[in-house]
């Protein structure tokens, strides 16, 4: 007797009127729009759906929130936070590398998991749009170094300008190659920004990052979303 009967809550996609149908587990009545064959409720208790929840996820990303904080500012719960930031992440394209320019790089000591499993944040900062054009996480290797590395010099990079590390020298042609201290100051400064803006990156606490694939997500996020 109390289905079905025309309800004064307009659809929210097409403007008609919906029918009561049901209730929800947490006791939320149900409506459906016969128009448009559409399911939906008068209050939703879920308030990940809400389409503004992904640009306040990102915003407080990038405030230094962790994962926790966000979850509880915006009363949805860590597991649809990751889920989140996750999705928010894949859809970030990362700039593209314009040929002809100059480029400091520089690593980033971090731990995942552990406070003594280490790992590295390789960036490649271009100096004249000041922006971070690329990034690599991993072991301080070879080969983490020279993900970023062989993509610059494959643009034709006029400069790059590095730290002392020595393995910068095996990797790197002698042409466009610059290792001294005091070029690197931009970048140094960056790395100094991403340690206060990013709860995970903080000096001397007990936060770190559980996993390669969310700190990979939050720098993207934090670089280019
Ligand atoms: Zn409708």
């Amino acid at each position: 007797m109390f289905q079905n009967i025309t309800y004064a809550m307009t659809c929210i996609y097409c403007n008609g009127s919906c029918i009561k149908k049901g209730f929800q587990k947490n006791g939320n009545q149900k409506l459906f729009c016969k128009k448009c064959i559409k399911w939906q409720q008068v209050k939703y208790s879920n308030r990940a759906c809400h389409t503004e929840t992904n640009i306040k996820i990102s915003t407080l990303v990038k405030e230094g929130c962790g994962i926790r904080s966000i979850g509880r500012i915006l009363k949805i719960s860590p597991t649809t936070t990751i889920a989140r930031i996750k999705q928010i992440a894949k859809n970030i394209k990362k700039p593209l590398t314009l040929s002809n320019k100059t480029y400091e790089v520089d690593e980033l000591r971090t731990f995942v998991g552990n406070k003594t499993n280490l790992y590295w944040v390789v960036c490649a900062y271009e100096r004249e749009t000041k922006k971070i054009i690329d990034f690599n996480i991993g072991k301080r290797t070879k080969r983490t170094l020279q993900a970023i590395t062989s993509k610059l010099e494959l643009s034709h990079a006029r400069k790059i300008y590095t730290d002392g590390l020595l393995m910068y020298k095996y990797i790197l042609s002698k042409s466009t190659h610059c290792c001294n201290p005091v070029s690197i100051n931009r970048i140094e400064r960056m790395n100094l920004n991403l340690r206060t803006h990013l709860k995970r990156l903080n000096r001397r606490t007990i936060c770190f990052t559980r996993s390669v694939i969310m700190l990979s997500a939050c720098l993207k996020i934090y670089f280019w979303g």
